[in-house]
């Protein structure tokens, strides 16, 4: 994420719902929705499903957070999602969405019960493996399915079908930056988006990092409009005065890192040069965007050289109508405000690997993204401009007041997580590389991010890695520049060629 002044254009939830109840708006049907609308209980199903547990096993319910401590509510426990098979279909002018989202999951337990989140939206039907289900909603986002029979088994695979629908909302942020679905009045296209969440204000989802999983969306829309998503695309197909998108995310994402963007889009598609397909969807005010995105290759060049093979399958960029407040490093494919220059793409390019590829285990964890994509923009200097990055880090340490070390880069409190790592997190990066050199730096990075591909890490086992691969002893290093509160002393605040 790179923060950034939000525009005006983007409409509030509630001012949404007002102008589309004015308006009268007719609601489309969805085709694939079927005639399911009753809610519960009497399965039609004749054989359990495989992944039913016998009668007489009880199970007990999956919890309804997945343990972050800074978002208790975020995510659920009890089985781990491998795939979401997500399909809505929008219609911008009324934006009422329809939604039909199957979700594959592993049971952790026998589940008596389990959560996804959702919010916004109304359920119309729930299936465990075919058979209804019931359901209630709780909390802000709780969505509560009690499967058919007595419990899902521990260790088994099962498919959850839910059928949604309803004007998708924005979710309330204290202090990240609204996430969830934006809808832009000028364009009057949308976008969902958001950090530290943002699936559940469009699909069920288990809406925290710690879940991983790949990703298909299949997405609706009136002719004229067009979707872009994460991933590979196919082949759109027009029906009946209705365009159907299908992209796919092969790699597994974290919710957060998903994101759908419907607009009148100028699509630019090319590729690199070991084939992997690039598709850049431009906004109609953008196009000063473009000589920036156009350095994509060169950028995705650079930052392999640096941490390795780029990660995915596919790549590009969405710029946005108006500003959200920030750019996001979607998997594949970041969002954009519209007037951005090469240090915003070579962040959340950087992002893929450091974000994306590795994913944080807690939010406490985000110096492991930010720190590293804020430096990714030092290294992109030094390469480019030739910046003399020492002289660089002298000077913004000789600007550094009290309340710029005061700021914590790991476990910095809920709340607190973007204060410092986009100022204090390259110094202390641009200090780990001289304390290390430049050659054990390079091997760190390069072999983090091969040990965590695909999968979750947090900060604490990052401050183990660099001393396991350097063999030095670095925790006070760590503690005073990642922990403390105060200017680092002398000896971690100029190491190595920074010293004299
Ligand atoms: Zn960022």
């Amino acid at each position: 994420m790179t923060k950034r002044l939000p525009s005006a254009a983007w409409l509030t939830a509630i001012l949404v719902a007002v102008l589309a109840l004015a308006a009268g708006s007719v609601v489309p049907a969805m085709p694939t929705a079927g005639s399911a609308s009753g809610s519960a209980g009497a399965s039609g199903s004749t054989r359990p499903p495989s992944s039913l547990a016998d009668p007489g096993e009880p199970g007990t319910a999956g919890s309804d957070g997945a343990g972050d401590p800074y978002y208790p509510t975020d995510g659920n426990g009890g089985y781990d999602v491998t795939g979401y098979d997500v399909s809505i279909s929008y219609d911008p002018p009324s934006r009422h969405l329809d939604g039909d989202t199957t979700i594959t999951a592993v049971a952790l337990q026998s589940l008596s019960r389990f959560n996804l989140d959702l919010s916004g939206l109304d359920v119309r039907s729930v299936e465990v493996d075919g058979a209804a289900a019931t359901f209630a909603m709780a909390g802000e986002h709780e969505l509560v399915i009690t499967p058919p029979a007595t419990a899902v088994r521990r260790g088994s695979t099962f498919r959850v079908r839910v059928r949604y629908d309803g004007q998708p909302q924005r979710l309330n942020e204290r202090v990240l930056g609204a996430g969830g679905w934006h809808v832009n009045t000028l364009s009057g296209g949308a976008v969902a988006a958001g950090e530290p969440h943002s699936a559940s204000a469009w699909y069920p989802s288990n809406d925290t990092p710690r879940d991983k999983a790949t990703f298909a969306l299949t997405a609706r829309v009136p002719d004229g409009w067009s979707v872009i998503s994460n991933g590979v695309e196919s082949t759109p197909v027009s029906v009946d005065g209705w365009t159907t998108y299908r992209w796919k995310l092969s790699s597994p994402a974290a919710t957060y890192l998903t994101m759908v963007a419907i607009d009148r889009w100028t699509v630019v598609r090319s590729t690199l040069p070991d084939g992997t397909p690039v598709v850049d969807a431009y906004a109609s005010s953008t196009a000063g965007a473009r000589s920036a995105e156009n350095r994509l290759p060169a950028v995705l060049a650079f930052l392999s050289r640096q941490y390795g093979d780029y990660p995915f399958d596919a790549a590009g960029g969405v710029f946005l109508p108006g500003s959200l407040g920030y750019a996001l490093e979607t998997q594949t494919r970041p969002i954009y405000p519209p007037d951005v220059d090469i240090t915003f793409i070579v962040h959340e390019l950087a992002h893929q690997w450091f974000g994306d590829s590795v994913t944080v285990t807690s939010w406490a964890d985000i110096c492991l993204n930010e720190c590293f994509a804020s430096y990714a923009q030092w290294q992109w200097q030094e390469d480019v401009e030739h910046t003399d990055l020492d002289e660089q880090y002298r000077s913004e340490v000789t600007r550094a007041d009290d309340q710029f070390w005061g700021r914590r880069l790991y476990d910095m409190g809920a709340g607190n997580e973007f204060r410092a790592v986009y100022s204090k997190g390259p110094l202390a990066i641009h200090a780990l590389r001289r304390q290390l050199g430049d050659e054990t730096f390079n091997t760190v990075v390069r072999t983090w991010l091969e040990r965590h591909r695909d999968g979750n890490a947090s900060w604490p086992e990052f401050e183990a890695h660099v001393q396991q691969v350097s063999g030095q002893q670095l925790q006070p290093f760590f503690d005073a520049w990642f922990r403390g509160t105060r200017r680092p002393p002398d000896p971690y605040l100029w190491p190595g060629s920074l010293h004299g």
